[in-house]
């Protein structure tokens, strides 16, 4: 099993872990949803950068934006598909259509769009 100690820009130059740097981990690169989240303490020291996602809950409950930062397991890459996948059916589902009364006094029907 391998574990990145490192996010994807700390990571870049290939240089992973390098003395006096702190260890973390980034849970959410292979844990999908937590039963129960917790506070991360590492206070943003990410890298000397402050990006700490504050309570770790699983990538479930992340944005695609903030995994794209980091390395992320591919079935955890699957899992965000599926999900994106399920939420556009709902969405196409659930278009509904309203009628609206136009300026004229006619009945419009009007499509609604998020
Ligand atoms: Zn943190």
């Amino acid at each position: 099993m391998e574990i990145r100690v490192a996010g994807k820009e700390d990571g870049g130059d290939g240089h992973g872990l390098r003395e006096g740097e702190e260890l973390s981990f980034f849970y959410p690169s292979s844990e999908w949803d937590f039963e129960q989240g917790f506070e991360c303490k590492c206070a943003g020291r990410v890298g000397g950068e402050v990006r700490c996602i504050g309570t770790v809950k699983g990538a479930k409950w992340l944005d695609r934006g903030v995994l794209g930062k980091y390395w992320v397991n591919p079935h955890i890459w699957e899992m965000v598909g599926e999900t994106e996948t399920e939420t556009e059916e709902k969405l196409q589902g659930t278009t509904k259509k309203t009628e609206e009364v136009g300026e004229d006094g006619k009945d419009e029907e009007v499509e609604l769009k998020n």
